[in-house]
């Protein structure tokens, strides 16, 4: 089935900006609740917020097989279960309905006031229920800058990982959508030149610039998903922050690997871009440079040229943005790290979510977290507005930003914002 929706000619009749990350080529996915404090399934052109729910009761999905109510819920998860048919049929057919030449909604008044929204109007939710959070480790630049800074120099990364996606099961519970704040977490930590652990807030709170894959139902308890078939499970990404707090991490991960440095918060943007959507920014990845065992051989272009930025704010100050990375940096695709994840028989659930690991590139301006960009804190990272950082202090914004652009198209991600506050306190 031909995905119209992606069509560089197609105009809105909808206001759009030229430089907007929402043009009607992209039409992602997302949850809000809308100015009447109702949740409903929506998307959104250039600043303009649609409410799917209300469309779909007007009638404007006909002949699209979807139950009444798929849209008037608080998570994606039945839409990403309904399959990749749909989720393009669905998408074709926005596309068609806000097309400059369209003039169905557009000269009709009153279903406009129903169906459309400003943002400000509306809150952002979780777009989707996480059942499980999977975090890979797939930036061979990341690995590698974390063996020499932990272990040996010489033999950076494990010996592991250049044959597999190495990854760890996360905490789903703790997973919030861009703008709530999160708390410095407290611990257990071991001060260098000591051997008794002491207790007290992290004094290394780290961001780590990720993206993640959202999943579809995709196999039965036993049953693994061929490589070259992982992608028709992958309804969509967003830009990920998986928070860590490194003091804690180093300590606690010999031999489990990460928890509590983790498992505080991940922040993620609210807006689902489907992988249909970004389908003309395909690139290759990186040329394996050992060989890979059989299952895990990917043929074709399956990563994705995505341009990434990470900004610190601190309060009442502008931003510095203090890294640039990409997601094609990334050694290991989504559809290895599918692959691999099920090739044990382990059923991936709609609305699971796989985060990619810190997407580092090779300068030391592509570095994915503070962690690299400070180089453990020997090298502090100059704000523009004065001052200096080696981790995150307290009541600094994180902000992470992505977007693909190609022959004048733009498709962007938003936004993921979450502002550091002190420790909890009752
Ligand atoms: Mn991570």
């Amino acid at each position: 089935m031909p995905i119209t929706a992606n069509n560089p000619n197609l105009k809105t009749w909808l206001p759009t900006s030229k430089h907007t990350d929402f043009p009607i080529q992209n039409i992602p996915f997302g949850v809000f609740l809308t100015r009447d404090d109702i949740v409903t399934i929506g998307t959104r052109i250039g600043d303009t917020a649609i409410d799917l729910g209300a469309l779909h009761q007007l009638g404007y999905f006909e002949g699209i097989p979807l139950t009444d109510d798929i849209f008037l819920q608080d998570s994606l998860n039945d839409f990403i279960s309904d399959g990749k048919k749909t989720w393009r049929l669905v998408r074709n057919r926005i596309a068609d309905i806000f097309d400059a030449t369209n003039p169905a909604l557009k000269n009709n008044t009153a279903h406009r006031n129903i169906v459309l929204f400003t943002l400000d109007e509306i809150e952002m939710q979780l777009p989707v229920n996480v059942g499980d959070y999977t975090d890979f480790y797939s930036s061979k630049e990341h690995a590698t800058n974390i063996g020499k800074m932990f272990r040996d120099p010489e033999h950076a990364l494990l010996p592991n990982w250049l044959h597999m996606p190495v990854a760890y099961h996360g905490r789903s519970s703790s997973i919030i959508p861009s703008g709530i704040p999160i708390h410095r977490p407290q611990g257990q930590k071991l001060i260098n030149g000591t051997d008794t652990p002491i207790f007290g807030p992290s004094r290394s709170v780290d961001f780590e610039l990720e993206m993640a894959f959202i999943t579809t139902d995709a196999n039965l308890l036993g049953e693994p998903i061929p490589v070259d078939e992982a992608e028709d499970y992958i309804f969509g990404m967003v830009l990920f922050n998986d928070w860590s707090a490194r003091d804690i991490q180093k300590w606690e991960y010999v031999p489990l690997g990460p928890f509590l440095g983790k498992s505080f918060a991940s922040s993620m943007s609210p807006w689902i871009v489907t992988l249909d959507a970004l389908e003309p920014y395909r690139v290759a990845s990186p040329s394996p440079t050992k060989e890979q065992l059989p299952y895990l051989q990917s043929h074709g272009k399956k990563s994705f040229d995505i341009q990434l930025e990470v900004a610190i704010q601190p309060e009442n100050h502008s931003e510095t943005i203090v890294c640039r990375s990409n997601f094609k940096y990334l050694y290991w695709n989504m559809s290895q790290q599918l692959a691999h994840h099920t090739i044990n028989g382990c059923p991936v659930n709609s609305g699971d979510l796989m985060g990619s690991g810190t997407i580092s590139g090779k300068t030391p301006d592509t570095y994915g977290s503070m962690l690299e960009l400070s180089w453990k804190g020997e090298k502090p990272v100059q704000l523009t507005t004065g001052g200096s950082r080696k981790f995150i202090e307290d009541n600094d914004t994180v902000i992470i930003r992505g977007h693909c652009q190609k022959n004048g198209i733009r498709i962007g991600f938003g936004e993921v914002s979450t502002k550091l506050l002190p420790v909890f306190k009752k």
